[in-house]
C-alpha cells in the first residue's frame, strides 16, 4: 500500500525562512510573482515528492521531478488565508491537472471565521470537507481498483473524488497507462531486445528508453 498521508512535512530550512521573512509581504501574489521562493519551491518539491512517494496527494498518479509536472498545491487556498501561503502543512504536491481542477475551492470550513484571522493552522481532519495529505488517511477514504479505478469509501472521500474530478475516464485511462508502462514486464521486453540486438544504433536506443523507464 502506498502512503496514506504525509508523516514527515517540510522542515523549513534556515535559507527558506530568511527567504520568506524577506521577500514575503503577506500578499499571496508573491508565491507566483517573485522568483526569490524558487529555491524554497525546488527544495519543497524534491523533499515532498520523496515523502508522498512520488505521487499526487489527490489522484496517486505519478509525478516526474520537473517543475512543470509538479505542482506545489495550497490546500487551503492563499488567496483565502494568505498567512498559510507558506505554511508546511497547508502545502503538498500534487499533478498539474488536480491542481487545476481543485483551484481555489477551500475545504476548510470558515464560514463563520473572518478571512485571514486564524492564526495557527487547523490541524484537525474534522475542519476539512476534503482528504487533507497530511491530516487524513487517503486509503481510508479513497480506494484506487486495480490502480487505475478511483472509488470514494467515505462521505469525505466522495467530497474528493468529486471536487477533484477523479472519476474521470481519462484519468483512469491514463492511470492504466502508467500501470503498463511500469510494470516489470514491460522493462523486462526492452532488456531482452538489448540482448538480442548488438548493433550500436539499437543497443543506444535501447538504452535511452531503459533509462527513461527506471527514472519514473
Ligand atoms: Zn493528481
Amino acid at each position: 500500500m502506498s502512503i496514506n498521508r504525509i508523516e514527515n512535512p517540510y522542515v523549513m530550512r534556515i535559507e527558506d525562512t530568511t527567504v520568506v521573512n524577506n521577500h514575503f509581504s503577506g500578499n499571496h501574489k508573491d508565491w507566483d510573482d517573485k522568483t526569490e521562493f524558487d529555491s524554497f519551491k525546488e527544495n519543497f518539491r524534491v523533499i515532498i515528492r520523496q515523502e508522498q512517494e512520488k505521487k499526487c496527494c489527490f489522484c496517486k498518479s505519478y509525478i516526474k521531478q520537473r517543475k512543470q509536472n509538479a505542482d506545489i498545491e495550497h490546500f487551503i487556498p492563499k488567496s483565502k488565508h494568505k498567512r498559510f501561503t507558506f505554511h508546511p502543512e497547508n502545502l503538498a504536491i500534487s499533478c498539474k491537472r488536480c491542481n487545476s481542477v481543485k483551484s481555489i475551492h477551500n475545504p476548510f470550513d470558515d464560514s463563520n471565521i473572518p478571512n485571514d484571522s486564524i492564526e495557527n493552522y487547523p490541524r484537525s481532519s474534522e475542519f476539512y470537507s476534503l482528504v487533507h495529505p497530511h491530516f487524513d488517511d487517503y486509503y481510508v477514504n479513497i480506494r484506487i481498483i486495480d490502480n487505475v479505478l478511483i472509488q470514494a469509501v467515505t462521505d469525505k472521500g466522495w467530497n474528493t473524488v468529486v471536487r477533484c474530478a477523479l472519476y474521470e475516464p481519462e484519468l483512469a485511462m491514463d492511470k492504466a497507462k502508467e500501470e503498463l508502462f511500469n510494470s516489470e514486464n514491460i522493462k523486462d521486453v526492452f532488456m531482452r531486445l538489448m540482448m538480442d540486438y548488438d548493433d550500436d544504433d539499437m543497443q543506444e536506443r535501447l538504452l535511452i528508453i531503459l533509462r527513461n523507464l527506471n527514472s519514473i
